[in-house]
């Protein structure tokens, strides 16, 4: 029998769950004694911000529709400062992990609620974790005032998010759960989410790329999206994660393929450190091998596999072995030069996790 001693920390937090939620949107704007909202979007996704704001009518402040990745300070001043001006009372977020970001940078210094709608599969809405750049570099930290107070995940608007994409921000959302179940405080609940959420999106990525409009499909990847994110928010990660920031950061990689890549060899790298995760991890995706079916189930569905096909450049593979090993962090197997460079070397290459 498993041995049986934890810390469990829930996160507070509302969640409005289905197809056609964001019609919940009023009633849950006045639950969050909001008179005015400032709507936060990308440029891409401008049209989704002006129809958020056109179901508020005249409870929506403006549209502020320029976030974009790494959450630049500049912008976070920049949309704190029209919150203020505008008396605005709470922040709506819709989008990927950048705009939840931005919103995030605004609370941490303004105290605005944060109501997140969710369009990717990143998680950031489920986690007290922030993300700011300046002068080049990315700062993060934990706090709770950047958790949104709301989510509202409905899976129609993720229809309109490309097939490609799909398929890796929900791989990203399976890292949080891997790395959940092997994380240093693992405890039985968060343990039942990961596991669970990595099932949803691995029943529901080949529908996706089979029909991109699939509302059930797209339910079940948002759904193994909010368990793999309010993993990542619970408990620590190891790693992966810390392999894909510092691609992500120093070499500018795109988030979810990062994350997609690297995954089954990180698996990999910490598959007899961590032997009970692995099982579950493997049962979740219905494979003999946690990294082995990770990277089956990525190149299957289409997803890249290799860090020199998103930008990589071969010259980096080394120096991103020192960046990784440069500060210490918990890691079920210790983490090691040679074998960390060897692994970048198989996710720069594409090869199959060893
Ligand atoms: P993203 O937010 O950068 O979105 C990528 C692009 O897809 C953007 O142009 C966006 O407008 C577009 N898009 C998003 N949803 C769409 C939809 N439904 N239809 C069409 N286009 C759509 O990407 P992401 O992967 O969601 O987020 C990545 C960022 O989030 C990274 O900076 C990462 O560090 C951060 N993140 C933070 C946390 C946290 O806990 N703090 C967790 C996960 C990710």
């Amino acid at each position: 029998m498993q041995k049986l001693d934890f810390v469990y920390q829930a996160r507070a937090g509302r969640v409005i769950f289905g197809p056609g939620s964001l019609g919940h949107l009023e009633r849950e704007v006045l639950n969050l004694k909001s008179e005015r909202a400032l709507i936060l979007c990308s440029a891409e996704q401008k049209q989704t911000g002006e129809a958020v704001a056109a179901r508020l009518g005249s409870r929506a402040a403006a549209v502020f529709d320029r976030a974009v990745m790494h959450v630049p300070v500049e912008l976070a001043k920049e949309a704190r400062a029209l919150a203020r001006e505008l008396h605005a009372d709470c922040a709506i977020a819709v989008g990927g992990g950048s705009t939840v970001g931005l919103g995030k940078a605004i609370a941490l210094e303004s105290d605005l609620p944060i109501l997140a709608i969710p369009t990717t599969y990143a998680g950031s809405e489920m986690t007290p974790i922030f993300g700011i750049t300046e002068a080049g570099l990315k700062r993060t930290g934990v706090d709770l005032r950047v958790l949104p107070k709301t989510v509202i995940y409905d899976p129609t608007l993720t229809t309109s998010l490309p097939v490609e994409m799909s398929v890796t921000s929900g791989i990203n959302a399976i890292a949080h759960a891997a790395e959940g179940l092997y994380s240093k405080d693992a405890n039985p609940v968060t343990s039942l989410m990961a596991e669970e959420g990595i099932a949803a999106l691995v029943r529901a990525i080949p529908g996706i790329v089979a029909e991109p409009a699939d509302i059930e499909a797209r339910s079940h990847a948002l759904y193994g999206a909010w368990l793999c994110g309010t993993v990542l928010g619970s408990v620590g990660m190891a790693l992966h994660h810390k392999l894909c920031h510092t691609l992500g950061g120093s070499f500018n990689l795109p988030h979810a393929q990062t994350h997609t890549i690297v995954l089954s060899h990180a698996l990999a790298y910490n598959r007899d450190a961590a032997p009970e995760a692995m099982k579950r991890i493997a049962r979740a995706l219905g494979s003999e091998d946690a990294a082995v079916g990770l990277y089956q189930l990525a190149k299957k569905n289409g997803a890249p596999t290799a860090l020199k096909d998103i930008g990589m450049r071969a010259e980096d593979v080394e120096k991103a072995a020192d960046i990784a090993i440069a500060n210490s962090y918990w890691n079920p197997r210790p983490v090691e030069r040679e074998a960390i460079f060897a692994l970048l070397r198989d996710a720069y290459e594409g090869v199959a996790p060893r």
